[in-house]
């Protein structure tokens, strides 16, 4: 199939000087190609999404009730779970990852269209008490046309959780995925398409941050955008987007710790404790890299870690490896490039993992490893790896551990392992991040769970209602309407 955008539900080829190499991470060759959007072809599919809302809020998406958003949405989770299996090989081919975890943001996917889909139509204001004979209401509109810039390390999730919500609170969607992972987008587009959504209320242009990015968080037309990736591009897209006072949603990086207290389930913690890293190879925004343990467990928990470390195989996504090979060259040698930069400053590995016999020899295979006692100052305590890197570090109590925890620029997550209520209160009421998780990390991922940071991690929620809250510009209307003669 040519390369192509996706707008108004047609697709718009482009000529072969217009692409970019889709690369399989799994051997570093390419296997297709996709379109280089330009700053025409996210005005174009601006244009689109303006006419299914139309100027008036009178376009035919726009004026598709409540209910039917839902049906729809309920429609597309439906074809996603019949197709769920062609869209995983797709997602694993094209970002690298495991087909386990591709299935599973496959289902994650079609969960978050049937809990949106629900929720269409219990989006609702409120009436207000005020003067006599005055009745006071609020309304909650779309915004109009929003954009989503989506990432690589979870196309298909990402997509279900801010274009699911967004179309839920009747916005038209400009997408621009990721350039290293854009191939389940447009195939998500065509689903959409297929199930009923009317031309212009999903539009999906591929290409370069750089040049469809910036141009789509530039575009006047746009009013809200949806930004999930790292802290530097999320700034870039903010100041963009500052200049047609658009509301940004941005869900960045972070360094989220994982700590054990000496009372803690160590057998329930340890498996936990390895996923959250190990998770997609690392490359997850809530990766749990930081593993703070009580000094008087900290060696004998940590080498059970090591010894879970040294069994972990890296290799291709349809092998029963436990981590595929990352996204992309430039990722792959950003976590080489860290851990040289961990062995300059001395740190020496406590375990490594392997990367599988006979893998490609271009794949970008990184195998897992754990680093123990990593000081504080250390590149790796502060900088996110996106890799499967895991870094200790022992705690003498409470505060210091919240100490330890606090000290970095981000703020996503935490995971905290104890059976003392008090202390998991406190631990929850004190820890500088988005969410707490306590003797769990992550709670199974629940599209109900708002999600989002604070500090460097970002601002503003997704998933859940309080998403859809988002997706919304509240009206207040006020009737007056008199009194009794
Ligand atoms: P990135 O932030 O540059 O890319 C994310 C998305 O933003 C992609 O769709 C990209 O095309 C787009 N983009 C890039 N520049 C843009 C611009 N100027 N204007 C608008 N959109 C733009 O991330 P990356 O370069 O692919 O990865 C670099 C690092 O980012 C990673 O090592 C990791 O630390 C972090 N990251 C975080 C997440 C997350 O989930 N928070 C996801 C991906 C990457």
């Amino acid at each position: 199939m040519p390369a192509h955008h996706f707008i108004a539900n047609t697709r718009l080829p482009v000529s072969d000087a217009l692409t970019i190499p889709v690369i399989d991470p799994a051997d570093g060759q390419a296997f297709d190609r996709i379109a280089r959007g330009s700053p025409d072809d996210i005005d174009r599919a601006v244009q689109a999404a303006q006419a299914a809302m139309g100027a008036q809020f009178d376009g035919p998406w726009a004026m598709t009730c409540a209910r039917d958003r839902g049906r729809l949405l309920a429609a597309w989770g439906r074809a996603v779970l019949a197709e769920a299996d062609e869209l995983a090989r797709l997602e694993a081919r094209d970002t690298g990852k495991t087909l386990r975890t591709a299935r599973n943001d496959v289902t994650a996917l079609a969960r978050y269209f049937e809990y949106y889909a629900g929720a269409c139509d219990k989006l609702h204001g409120e009436t207000l008490p005020y003067d006599t004979g005055t009745l006071v209401m609020t309304v909650r509109e779309p915004h109009g046309v929003t954009g989503h810039i989506i990432p690589w390390n979870y196309p298909v999730q990402i997509f279900g959780r801010s274009v699911g919500a967004s179309l839920a609170a009747g916005n038209a969607c400009v997408v621009k995925p990721a350039e290293d992972a854009s191939l389940s987008t447009l195939y998500l587009a065509e689903m959409a398409a297929r199930v009923g959504f009317p031309p212009g209320a999903l539009n999906v242009v591929t290409g370069y941050g750089h040049e469809a990015g910036a141009a789509l968080s530039a575009h006047p037309g746009v009013r809200h955008i949806s930004f999930t990736g790292s802290t530097a591009t999320g700034q870039q897209v903010a100041a963009a987007a500052a200049r047609h006072h658009c509301p940004v949603v941005l869900e960045l990086g972070g360094k989220s710790p994982q700590i054990v207290f000496e009372d803690a389930d160590l057998d329930a913690a340890l498996p936990v404790v390895v996923n959250a890293i190990i998770q997609n190879s690392g490359q997850t925004c809530s990766a749990g890299s930081r593993l703070l343990v009580h000094e008087s467990i900290h060696d004998a928990f940590v080498e059970r870690v090591a010894e879970r470390f040294r069994a972990l195989r890296a290799g291709p996504p349809a092998s029963d490896a436990d981590l595929g090979p990352l996204v992309n060259r430039k990722q792959y040698e950003r976590v080489r490039g860290l851990l040289d930069a961990a062995r300059d400053e001395g740190l020496a590995e406590a375990a490594r993992g392997r990367i599988l016999d006979g893998v490609p020899p271009d794949g970008y295979y990184q195998e897992a490893v754990l680093f123990r006692d990593v000081p504080a100052g250390s590149v790796l305590a502060r900088e996110e790896i996106f890799g499967p890197v895991l870094i200790t570090q022992a705690f003498r109590d409470e505060a210091h551990a919240l100490a330890l925890a606090n000290a970095t620029d981000y703020g996503l997550v935490a995971g905290v392992w104890t059976r003392d209520g008090a202390r998991q209160l406190r631990m929850a009421r004190h820890l500088r991040c988005g969410q707490v998780f306590i003797n769990n990390y992550g709670a199974g991922g629940g599209v109900e769970l708002p999600f989002g940071g604070v500090k460097s991690s970002g601002h503003g929620r997704e998933k859940g209602f309080e998403a859809l809250l988002g997706f919304t510009a509240l009206k207040t209307v006020a009737i007056r309407y008199g009194q009794q003669a």
